[in-house]
């Protein structure tokens, strides 16, 4: 699965990259969704318990007479009912089947705050799933009525089957057990059901024993709804361009714990099973599943209906099963040059039909890519088909289901006279990613959902590699320090970070751990050990890895016994060390260290020290971790060799000897593959300073993005950091450029508010002089893709921080735009690398006919990532009344704001220096309609909380975030993490302005004086 915020550094108005703010994503608090569930334990008697302990019959039976005498006193019936009204021809055909279904009193529990253990039992496990959907998706009746078949063997005796639900209502009368013999299958009889709403469970209750070694039948028929969670079984909409007509889909999005909204399943990634799928559908529309249709048939129930019969899958996790019922159009993107597994092998591209010719770029590398894996991992990939669908709501940005993956329009669909350069490189790292996913998840996968890491780690890291195959100009592989390493970097300096892996039980839990630290840190770890153990030990030890354990599962402990047996085959691991050993201090602790090199010039030797690096440099822990150490020196410059010289052995300090005299700098992490800071003594920090544009461009945005965030947290002066920073007034590189202004955001928001910020703003922009000038305004024919990249970032910040040429082109950009949109309504006088910095600039510049057309201009948009670029910039207005208004339109779907999207508009105006305080008043005001609007899936509210920190640095700020914190105590749900981390961040933000603001105005000044500024 691929997380929705993405990282780049170019929007004008995005200061959420900056990791302090750029928090976690997490999921939000559970709702009320399971309370039918729970009313029916009530309601029938059943045996059932709130925290997941069955109570004894006896005693839920007592319960049960009691409650129902208590109904009927009160006055409340049990009711029979149809679930939809029954006006259209296709309703009333269902009706029947509807009726059977029971509805219950809704009886709402409060929320569970305590997450206890709600796994599942082996004493059952299933084998194949046959499952029957017929889902109705029409304006008055979003439901399915589904049938499902379970095999099952039984590894130890039990009186019951035990299953996940959610939001399904189970046809108790339906329930059918068989034991299954080869001769004749006997019927056990089902005396019970029961229901366990917190842990999301379904019992039949038998009255007989299943037996060990013994095979089974579960049948159950059920009712479920295709909500508009954007989980689950849901729904989703757009409008057709030529008919104004709206159109309806149907999609599925099961990861991490939502199949069992879908159909009664055992829903845990260790349960593997094989799953056969027939889905109904009206003859108008199309289907998929995650396997090639083997047979489509008339439905005789429904006139104009069909089914369609899929082939059975290989073994799988529930949460990669995957559906789609659409009218979308599809583009053949096999390549048959391309030999991957067998001739029939068929790549499909699907999208809206307006949209179609936005899917070429994806088809053009998918193939190549996949192709790329096979090659890699030595497996070939094992399903006949590959289908990836463009879905106009999608909750994440896209989503690995085997054969089947999903995405936001915006993560696939790339249109070259429309989105940027920076849209195409998010489609081709989400298309490897996912890709990468068949075999690191979907073929092999976790067991647990703790070691989620170790498919979304690897996805991303090797997913850079795919990348890399498909586009090599774009240096992808050096680019990933930017985007993944340096990021995580910042966000695990917080006291309130987490383990890579980590134990987590409760859905809750399971959704909070989807974030940057699972993926970015995941990945990082994983490229410091494909660097320590070369490139060919880590290959082979992977293949064997996923040969040992694919259709199967696997955990972290497995994974690195194969390095380690392949690393000391091939000699790159000394045999007294073992991977585990090594990779548990990374995976299990929390944090990373910063290492400390303090030069002993006379004997020429230094002492090498390492601590956890917190961005609150007083927090004292005794942490150290296995840290392999490579150097290279000025007189020996080697920017090459990554294995190790030496290792950190997990103790707190070493020394190395043979180093160069005091002429001579030394630099510690090369290419910076090891996941640490380095910090060293002045003298060393000199040096280094003096040869600055000597180094790579990599090292000078290790050096930049190392010393910038060691200063932030207290542990160099800020005179060193900012004189290394001044270098950059002769350079004109990508990486250094976005190292730098990345960090520097940390200083601009600090800064906004204060006397200092002048300053500020006038060394900033001297100091962007040189590669504003190199780079001007327009896209030229021989732009590189990193000048692309690089003119979007400098442009963002020269108009931000008011450059006058920047500013006016800008502005007479967009009011060209305006006046000339008659004849240049496709794409205007903006070129697409330009759209971010004019949309935002002249919106911040104009009034309210600047905004309005650029609103117009959003909803008429066929192109997501154009969206999305006109609703970042819509919050870069200075005006309170229409930031207000549009805070407004995010809790309405009648808006014309899709939900998906709702936070990226939160997070804009957050991060807008007049809409900060607005965006913390309308959170503030509008806590529980929030949480009711957006649900539990997805991490809306939780991003939305780290935004509001963005500008918060004074104690007045700090106690009104905690106060909001305590007036919502028990109702946080998963937003708990992203507080306590908002809160750290806005406390380290005061102390820093007691602590290092004058120091960095003092800085200013004096530069501002003796250059003249
Ligand atoms: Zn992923």
């Amino acid at each position: 699965m691929e997380l929705l915020l993405h990282i780049r550094h170019n929007n004008v108005s995005d200061r959420s990259t900056h990791a302090l703010q750029l928090l976690q994503m997490t999921g939000r608090r559970a709702t009320a969704t399971t309370d039918l569930q729970a009313a029916n334990c009530i309601d029938y008697g059943k045996q059932c318990s709130r925290k997941g302990y069955f109570i004894s019959r006896k005693a839920a039976v007592l319960i049960a007479v009691v409650y129902i005498c208590s109904l009927v006193l009160t006055g409340l019936l049990v009711f029979y009912c149809v679930p939809r009204s029954s006006s259209s021809k296709l309703q009333a055909s269902d009706t029947n089947l509807a009726r059977t279904f029971r509805m219950r009193p809704q009886v709402t529990l409060p929320y569970q705050k305590t997450h206890s253990s709600n796994r599942l039992t082996t004493h059952t496990i299933p084998t194949h799933y046959r499952i029957q959907l017929v889902p109705f998706i029409m304006e008055d009746n979003f439901t399915t009525s589904g049938e499902v078949w379970i095999t099952l063997k039984c590894l130890e005796a039990a009186d019951n089957i035990t299953l996940n639900i959610n939001d399904i209502e189970v046809q108790e009368s339906s329930v059918k057990v068989t034991q299954l013999h080869p001769k004749k299958d006997l019927s056990i009889q089902v005396v019970d059901h029961v229901y366990n709403t917190d842990a999301q469970t379904y019992s039949s209750i038998l009255d007989q024993q299943l037996m060990p070694g013994g095979q089974y039948e579960l049948y159950i028929k059920f009712m479920g709804h295709i909500n508009d969670h954007l989980q689950g079984f849901y729904r989703s909409s757009y409008f057709d361009p030529e008919t104004g007509q709206k159109r309806w889909l149907a999609s599925t999005q099961f990861s991490p714990t939502d199949a069992r909204r879908a159909f009664p399943c055992f829903d845990e990634p260790a349960f593997k099973a094989r799953f056969t799928v027939s889905l109904a559908r009206s003859a108008n529309l199309s289907s998929l599943s995650n396997m090639p249709l083997n047979f489509t048939e008339p439905m005789s129930e429904i006139p104009g209906w069909e089914w369609d019969h899929y082939n059975e899958t290989v073994p799988m996790s529930t949460y990669l099963v995957a559906f789609i019922i659409s009218d979308l159009h599809s583009l053949d993107a096999t390549m048959t040059n391309l030999s991957i597994s067998e001739d029939s092998f068929r790549f499909t591209v699907w999208a809206r039909e307006f949209a179609l010719p936005q899917t070429s770029y994806a088809a053009r590398i998918g193939p190549r890519i996949l192709h790329y894996l096979e090659t890699y991992f030595n497996i070939p990939f094992p399903l006949p088909k590959q289908d990836m669908v463009a879905l106009p709501d999608f909750g994440f940005s896209a989503m690995e289901n085997w054969g089947l993956i999903t995405f936001r329009e915006s993560a696939l669909l790339y249109d070259a006279n429309i989105s940027t350069e920076v849209n195409k490189e998010r489609v081709a790292e989400v298309v490897s990613h996912e890709l990468a996913h068949q075999w690191f998840g979907n073929l092999v996968t976790p067991w647990w959902w703790n070691d989620l890491w170790l498919k979304e780690g690897f996805a991303t890291f090797i997913g850079y590699q795919g990348l890399h195959h498909v586009e090599p100009s774009w240096r992808n592989k050096d680019q990933f320090i930017r985007d993944h390493l340096q990021e995580v970097l910042m966000l695990d300096a917080l006291e309130s970070s987490h383990p890579i892996s980590v134990p987590v039980q409760h859905t809750d839990q399971i959704r909070e751990i989807f974030d940057r630290v699972s993926y970015c840190k995941g990945a990082s770890v994983i490229r410091m050990m494909n660097h320590f153990l070369g490139e060919e030990t880590f290959k082979r030890g992977l293949t064997n890895y996923l040969e040992v354990h694919k259709f199967s599962n696997a955990r972290q402990d497995d994974l690195w016994q194969q390095l380690t047996l392949q690393a000391h085959q091939d000699g790159s691991l000394p045999l007294h060390m073992t991977v585990k050993e090594i990779m548990d201090t990374w995976t299990l602790q929390t944090g990373y260290p910063v290492v400390t090199v303090t030069r002993n010039y006379l004997n020429v030797s230094a002492y090498i020290s390492q601590e956890r690096f917190l961005l609150s440099s007083n927090t004292i822990t005794n942490a150290t971790w296995w840290v392999p150490l490579t150097f290279t020196t000025q007189e020996a410059p080697d920017f090459n060799m990554t294995q190790p010289q030496l290792w950190l052995e997990n103790v707190q300090s070493t020394v190395v000897e043979g180093l160069p005299g005091n002429t001579s700098w030394v630099l510690f992490n090369v290419h910076e593959t090891g996941f640490y800071r380095v910090n060293y003594d002045h003298a060393n920090w000199r040096l280094l300073i003096s040869s600055f544009q000597q180094l790579p461009d990599v090292t000078r945005a290790q050096l930049l993005d190392d010393s910038l965030n060691l200063a932030l947290s207290g542990r160099l002066e800020y005179r060193i950091a900012m004189d290394l920073t001044s270098q950059l007034i002769t350079d004109v590189e990508y990486l250094p450029w976005s190292a730098a202004l990345t960090a520097l955001e940390h200083l601009d928001t600090m800064l906004a508010l204060t006397p200092a910020y002048g300053n500020f703003k006038h060394i900033v922009l001297a100091l962007l002089d040189k590669v504003y000038n190199s780079l001007q305004f327009e896209d030229r024919a021989l732009d590189s893709h990193l000048d692309l990249l690089n003119r979007a970032q400098v442009l963002s910040w020269a108009c931000r921080l008011d450059h006058e040429f920047c500013v006016w082109n800008a502005k007479n950009k967009y009011r060209r735009w305006m006046t000339q949109e008659l004849e240049e309504r496709e794409t205007g006088p903006i070129s697409p690398n330009q759209k971010e910095v004019v949309y935002c600039t002249a919106i911040k510049h104009g009034g309210a006919d600047v905004w309005n057309f650029a609103w117009k201009k959003y909803q008429l948009s066929n192109v997501g990532s154009d969206k999305e670029h006109l609703l970042e910039a819509l919050g870069c207005s200075r005006e309170p009344w229409i930031l207000n208004r549009y805070l407004s339109w995010i809790t309405s779907n009648s808006s014309g704001i899709r939900k998906q999207d709702g936070a990226r508009v939160f997070v804009t105006v957050a991060n807008n220096v007049v809409g900060h305080s607005l965006a913390f008043n309308f959170l503030r005001d509008n806590w529980d309609a929030l949480q009711s609007y957006y649900g539990v899936a997805f991490s809306s509210i939780s991003r939305m909380v780290s935004a509001i920190a963005t500008y918060m640095n004074t104690p007045l700020q700090l106690s009104q975030l905690e106060k909001l914190q305590d007036e919502n105590a028990d109702k946080l749900g998963t937003t708990t993490q992203s507080f306590k981390q908002a809160i750290e961040v806005v406390r380290a933000n005061v102390q820093w302005m007691a602590n290092s603001y004058n120091e960095v105005n003092d800085w200013l000044e004096s530069y501002s004086k003796s250059h003249y500024l």
